[in-house]
């Protein structure tokens, strides 16, 4: 495909994609469509993923076990949070969301001591990180859909080395740029109801939004949800 029909097929998709979402999230007010919304999207990205991964050249190492990733800095958006938090508080255990509220204000209070330039050279454990995998694999949020790696070895060279400004990029280039495309799209679909679509650290807001759901209400009144 030549580059201008590539282009000419992200501007469709960007635009399907951003209309879809904004569709279901109805008038942006009631949170059960809102949050059909985020797991659709989760859904149509997860299937562009497969069916993309299916035709490039170079295949996708990622795999069960491999947690490098969650270790590095997790961009969400609010939707996202509240998606987490609805899916813990209503499959966790008592014992499990109280170890994960541990975790979430340990990893928040790590944050407030470093600059934004040190905490992109630190390596933090994602909270919900449990033995090696992902507790809320089917919630997760999709930067972590997105993340994908051709080379492992770029992936332990950056946990290794979490302050080298020059590693090497090991996503695919149109599987990146298919996924980046997706997940602007869904943010626009948020906004063009009202919504605040900041990308946040998720190890920075998730304990606000599990301790205090007057952050849920902000959101849901058309304002940034977290100061
Ligand atoms: S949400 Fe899951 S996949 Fe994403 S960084 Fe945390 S543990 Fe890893």
């Amino acid at each position: 495909m030549t580059q201008p029909a590539f282009q000419q097929q992200l501007k469709t998709a960007y635009e399907n994609e951003r209309d879809q979402v904004a569709a279901q999230c109805g008038k942006g007010v009631d949170f059960e469509s809102l949050n059909t919304a985020t797991g659709n999207f989760y859904r149509r990205l997860d299937d562009t993923i497969t069916g993309v991964s299916a035709h490039i050249e170079q295949s996708v190492q990622c795999q069960q076990g491999c947690t490098y990733c969650c270790h590095f800095k997790v961009d969400v958006s609010a939707n996202e949070v509240f998606a987490i938090v609805e899916h813990v508080q209503s499959s966790f255990t008592q014992d499990q969301l109280e170890k994960l509220a541990q975790k979430a204000t340990s990893n928040k209070s790590k944050l407030t001591m470093l600059s934004q330039a040190k905490r992109i050279e630190t390596n933090i454990a994602c909270p919900l990180l449990e033995d090696n995998a992902c507790s809320i694999y089917a919630m997760r949020p999709s930067m972590c859909r997105k993340i994908h790696s051709t080379n492992v070895d770029a992936c332990q060279h950056a946990y290794d080395n979490p302050e080298d400004k020059n590693i090497k990029n090991a996503e695919h280039p149109i599987l990146s740029a298919i996924t980046m495309t997706m997940l602007t799209a869904a943010r626009e679909g948020f906004s063009a109801r009202g919504l605040d679509t900041t990308v946040y650290d998720l190890n920075e807001v998730l304990i606000d939004a599990l301790s205090d759901s007057q952050y849920k209400k902000r959101w849901l009144k058309g304002k940034k949800a977290f100061v």
